[in-house]
């Protein structure tokens, strides 16, 4: 670290670092339990995965179409319910400022699937998650003879996730500070971590003390790790290739298609760019698949899918573009997804990753767990932070925002 002009110090209870859901909603909880919580992110909030994301608040049902109800889908169950109450203001965080783009999804089969399909979702134990929908309620772009498929509505809401962070983050911004991302860690030989030190915009140097510290960092969470000497927990990165499809023509469209295997092809959300036109965003197999395509291949290959399996559909003159991402998660050594939030703590220092948005409750209640409600000496405060020359973080923009 070069020589810097003088120094401050910051105290906080809790240390949180990352811009995403996970330092987000893990902040607010934190702080609701009266723990002074200092965040710093590198970035603007919720660049990365979360604005990535489609905001679908799964309830495990995606999971299970492979035929049998998963521990990836029993993790999840709970989650809408702990999501709408949040939604109305009466859960664990506020989140009445939330904007959801769709209070379910929609289920489509493939035409050959189609029994299959209606075997499975009509069975008692997906009873009330997934009510078929009569072919004369059928919503655009199903409501033509042209589709043979079975429709079903899944109770899975899709939020928005500028306005989640926006929400999230907020009452935050006072106790938030954009940092460069690395510290010279102080760790005593117990291995407890007690200071970060930095610079500020300054050149002065920080000294930032904490109780605990949370990496919330997502796939930063591996280089904060190396900067202490450590070497787990393992992260794993999968990547995703998702696309774009900007037209005024679109229409509303949340939905999960259904096909043989046991990820759905194609999940798509729409959401609206900043200049009012709406767009699909896709993910699902299309996405992990595309991961080897280039940008281009995986125009001409979702041009390709679309014009299969929705052939009706006028996509003239749509703007078609792709985005990659890559999901940040502890190593599993299969490389398939874990199947819940996990938190790993080693002395004062946790790290997590929710591995799902819709986990984010799951995640701040297992940290909270370890943490107690016990909060530090000077309850709720920060100490210093005022005092130190670092800007407030703003909303990034969604990277499908083009
Ligand atoms: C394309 C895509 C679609 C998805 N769709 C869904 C969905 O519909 N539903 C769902 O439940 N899940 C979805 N997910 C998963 C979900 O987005 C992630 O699990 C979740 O957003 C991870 O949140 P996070 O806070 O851990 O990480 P991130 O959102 O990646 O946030 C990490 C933050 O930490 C910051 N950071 C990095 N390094 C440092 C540092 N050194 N110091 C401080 N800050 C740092 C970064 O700038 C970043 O803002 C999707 C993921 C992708 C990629």
């Amino acid at each position: 670290m070069p020589e810097l002009a003088s120094s401050q110090t910051v105290e906080a209870d809790i240390a949180i670092l990352g811009g995403g859901i996970a330092a987000l909603w893990t902040a607010n909880i934190l702080r609701k339990a009266g723990h002074g919580v200092v965040l710093l992110t590198n970035s603007d909030w919720g660049t990365g995965q979360t604005l990535a994301a489609q905001g679908v608040i799964h309830g495990g049902l995606k999971y299970a179409l492979a035929g049998k109800l998963t521990d990836s889908s029993e993790a999840l169950a709970d989650m809408p319910g702990r999501w709408s109450l949040s939604l109305a203001g009466e859960g664990e965080v506020d989140l009445r400022g939330v904007t959801v783009l769709s209070p379910s999804q929609i289920l489509w089969s493939l035409p050959s699937i189609a029994s299959k399909a209606v075997a499975f979702f009509g069975s008692q134990t997906l009873r009330n998650r997934a009510n078929p929908i009569p072919r004369k309620d059928h919503p655009a772009p199903f409501n033509t003879p042209d589709y043979r498929g079975q429709l079903f509505e899944l109770g899975e809401m899709v939020v928005d996730p500028v306005s989640l962070v926006a929400t999230l983050a907020t009452p935050l911004n006072p106790f938030a500070r954009k940092w460069t991302g690395s510290a010279d860690w102080t760790i005593g030989t117990d291995g407890q971590v007690t200071d970060a030190i930095f610079p500020d915009q300054s050149g002065r140097h920080v000294t930032l003390r904490a109780r605990h510290w949370i990496l919330a960092a997502g796939a930063g969470n591996a280089a904060l790790l190396r900067s202490m000497g450590r070497e787990t927990p393992a992260m794993q990165l999968r990547p995703l290739h998702q696309v774009v499809i900007r037209s005024a023509k679109l229409p509303p469209l949340y939905s999960v298609c259904i096909g043989t295997g046991a990820k759905p092809p194609l999940v798509t959300t729409t959401h609206t760019a900043s200049d009012g036109t709406p767009l699909w965003y896709v993910g699902g197999d299309l996405a992990e698949t595309g991961v080897e395509r280039s940008e281009s291949a995986q125009i001409d290959f979702a041009r390709a899918r679309f014009r299969e399996l929705l052939p009706w559909l006028d996509l003239s003159g749509a703007e078609w573009a792709t985005i990659r991402v890559d999901r940040a998660e502890p190593h599993t050594g299969t490389g398939d997804r874990p199947p819940g939030a996990f938190v790993h703590r080693q002395g004062n220092v946790l790290t997590v990753w929710p591995t799902k948005l819709a986990l984010a409750p799951n995640l701040a209640s297992q940290v909270q767990a370890l943490i107690g409600t016990t909060a530090g000496p000077a309850s709720g405060t920060v100490a210093g932070l005022d005092t130190i020359d670092l800007p407030i973080p703003s909303v990034a923009k969604a990277p499908w925002d083009l």
